[in-house]
């Protein structure tokens, strides 16, 4: 059973090295914490209201929301059963302190991708409505422009409401003002692993487990 956190700016590739994680531990529980803001935002559920005034501006949510909302999924029976790839969380030191109260990690994954790439990907990143399966307009498309490869289903493009050029500079401004913090924490902890990210989508199901297996 593994248990993984994904740390990285926003668009150095977290969601996509996810979906390549469970495809390697196909039982392993993905926890997005943007992915569950948005199903709250779209849902207008409390949680998703009060959200939406951060994730709008690329700003974070507080971190009691975020802290709660996290424990809350991370004691559920298919965690304890078959492990978590964090994607999205920490985020701030004070989560990652938290966060050592009620889980371990074996593995924390850092993605270090320039900035100018970031961008890019961001700006030319779209999903499958259906599956959520992640492309890009110009470094990933499928094979056949509306169809998605994953679910064989036709794709209406949807770019989520953040993925503004305003909105993403200020995301990856937010990143770099929390992220020292949060990777020292880790390397003093011993479990953080350097991942060259420019090609995670190329990786074997070999080169996966490795880079997942723990530290010690
Ligand atoms: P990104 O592409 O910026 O990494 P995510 O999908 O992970 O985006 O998150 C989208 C938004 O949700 C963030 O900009 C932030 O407002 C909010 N959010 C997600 N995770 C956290 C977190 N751990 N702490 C605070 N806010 C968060
Ligand atoms: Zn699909």
């Amino acid at each position: 059973m593994a248990k993984i956190i994904l740390f990285g700016a926003p668009g150095s590739g977290k969601g996509t090295l996810a979906s390549r994680i469970v495809e390697v531990e196909s039982n392993i529980v993905h926890i997005s914490t943007g992915d569950i803001f948005r199903e709250n935002i779209s849902k207008k559920t409390p949680l998703g209201l009060k959200a939406k005034g951060f994730t709008d501006k690329g700003e974070l949510v507080p971190d009691e929301l975020v802290i709660d909302m996290v424990r809350e999924r991370m004691e559920r029976e298919d965690v304890k059963e078959n492990g978590f790839i964090l994607d999205g969380f920490p985020r701030t030191l004070p989560q990652a302190q938290k966060l050592g109260e009620f889980a371990s990690a074996d593995v924390v994954l850092l993605l270090d991708v320039p900035k100018d790439i970031l961008l890019k990907r961001i700006l030319g990143r779209y999903s499958c409505p259906n599956c959520g399966q992640i492309y890009n307009k110009w470094l990933n498309k499928p094979k056949k422009e509306d169809i998605c490869d994953k679910c064989g289903k036709k794709m209406e493009i949807t770019q989520r409401a953040d993925d503004n050029e305003e909105t993403v500079k200020r995301r990856i401004e937010v990143y770099e003002e929390n992220s020292a913090p949060i990777l020292k924490f880790y390397e003093d902890l011993g479990l953080l692993k350097r991942v060259d990210s420019i090609n995670t989508l190329e990786l074997s199901g070999q080169e996966i487990k490795r880079l997942i297996s723990p530290v010690k």
